[in-house]
């Protein structure tokens, strides 16, 4: 199959364009509906500009940029340029300047794909007052209207009729994919270039209150205590010793702690702790969520259990891997399947089509973080990967009779 290349050298310089639309004293800050959200995004639109493909912001201002026939469903692809605090250079911009210059260098080169081809900017992918990935939960027709919320967008500038138009149909899709840094240490510690996403890991939270009995720490000897802190140590221990026994595919953390009345001269009478247990298996999650409950109940008399969320696991396009896979070989490069243990816009789309998600390698796993680092290298491939994808996926679809 026909070989594209992308240049490197162009996509190096849209990194340093978008660096500059950045608030922050230490490495990018571009929050969710910002000035600098917008501004980049405005840079996103001059772009689209400058190579004459047609754009557009939807009501809640996700860029679209569209290629190709003007009608019928299009293989979408995208991420987000909103960032942390303080965040990183990769997370999400890598995905939308990617995109920019698979358009760009297809225009270059005077290739047109046989099916529409568009690019997705969502709007507010990072935790943000509105919901994280936001921008593409409204597309997916996945937000729900409260009185509370329609007040929350209003406050942004936004309002509930903003988010009814922004949903979009089945219909208007072939497929979705997203490049996107791991923000882990999988590919580096295997030594392969992709990663292939299998699933978006599924989620499950709950709180447990831990009950002791406050006392003075200076006069309650240390066989009269009933110390809550001490009781959750244990606990944070066995749901850590509980995850591991599930290798790679479940992992399960204690976040969110705090304790009661917390200071010096009390021992503590209350702790409370926000487990997460998250995997690629529902089943799986249950069953470790079961396993931390029965050592609950069998170590600590007094307790309260409250569930606080549950998110099952997206299963990413089986077809899609396959054609990641073969885009893979097609260009000499070591890949791997492996499972996002974060969240992404590509996890609301699956509500939408057929989804796919390829990683290229963090150094250290750093994400979130100034320190975030990927080479050129390393995004050339991811690039080239996703625009081979593409390529391979557009004759696919041109071959079924319902696209002829
Ligand atoms: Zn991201």
């Amino acid at each position: 199959m026909k070989q594209l290349k992308i240049n490197v050298n162009r996509v190096k310089k849209h990194f340093e364009e978008l660096a500059k639309i950045n608030s922050g004293r230490k490495g990018y800050t571009r929050c969710a509906y910002s000035k600098e959200e917008k501004e980049a995004k405005h840079w996103l639109v001059d772009q689209m500009n400058r190579l004459d493909i047609p754009v557009k912001l939807d009501s809640v201002q996700n860029v679209i940029s569209r290629m190709g026939p003007a009608k019928g469903p299009a293989i979408a692809f995208g991420s987000h340029l909103d960032t942390v605090i303080e965040g990183g250079l990769y997370d999400g911009a890598l995905g939308v300047i990617a995109g920019l210059e698979m358009m760009e260098i297809l225009k270059e080169q005077n290739i047109q794909l046989p099916v529409p081809i568009e690019l997705i900017c969502f709007t507010g992918e990072e935790a943000n007052p509105l919901g994280g990935t936001f921008g593409s939960r409204a597309m997916a027709g996945l937000i729900d209207y409260t009185p509370e919320y329609e007040k929350k967008l209003n406050d942004l500038g936004f309002n509930w009729e903003d988010i009814l138009q922004a949903k979009r149909e089945k219909s208007d899709f072939l497929s979705f994919l997203e490049l996107h840094i791991e923000q882990g240490q999988v590919l580096e510690a295997h030594e392969q270039s992709i990663g292939i996403v299998t699933s978006i890991a599924g989620m499950i939270r709950f709180q447990v209150r831990v009950i002791g009995k406050a006392s003075h720490s200076g006069t309650t000897p240390m066989n009269m205590r009933n110390d809550a802190l001490l009781k959750s140590a244990g606990l944070i221990q066995a749901v850590h010793d509980i995850a591991k026994e599930y290798g790679e595919t479940i992992v399960a953390t204690v976040g969110e702690f705090s304790i009661f009345p917390n200071m010096a001269n009390v021992v503590p009478g209350e702790a409370t702790l926000l487990i997460e247990v998250r995997g690629s298996k529902r089943e799986q999650m249950k069953e470790v969520e079961e396993k931390i409950n029965e050592w609950i109940h069998r170590n600590l008399e007094d307790t309260e259990i409250t569930p606080i969320v549950e998110k099952v696991p997206n299963v990413m396009s089986k077809s899609i891997q396959d054609e990641i896979e073969h885009a893979c070989i097609d260009l000499g490069m070591s890949y791997q399947h492996m499972l996002s243990g974060a969240n992404h816009d590509t996890n609301s789309m699956t509500h939408l089509t057929e989804t796919g998600m390829i990683f290229v390698p963090s150094e250290n796993g750093i994400s979130h973080h100034p320190d975030e680092f990927t080479s050129w290298k390393e995004i050339e491939d991811g690039i080239n990967v996703m625009l081979q994808t593409v390529y391979r996926l557009s004759n696919q679809y041109a071959s079924l009779p319902l696209n002829q």
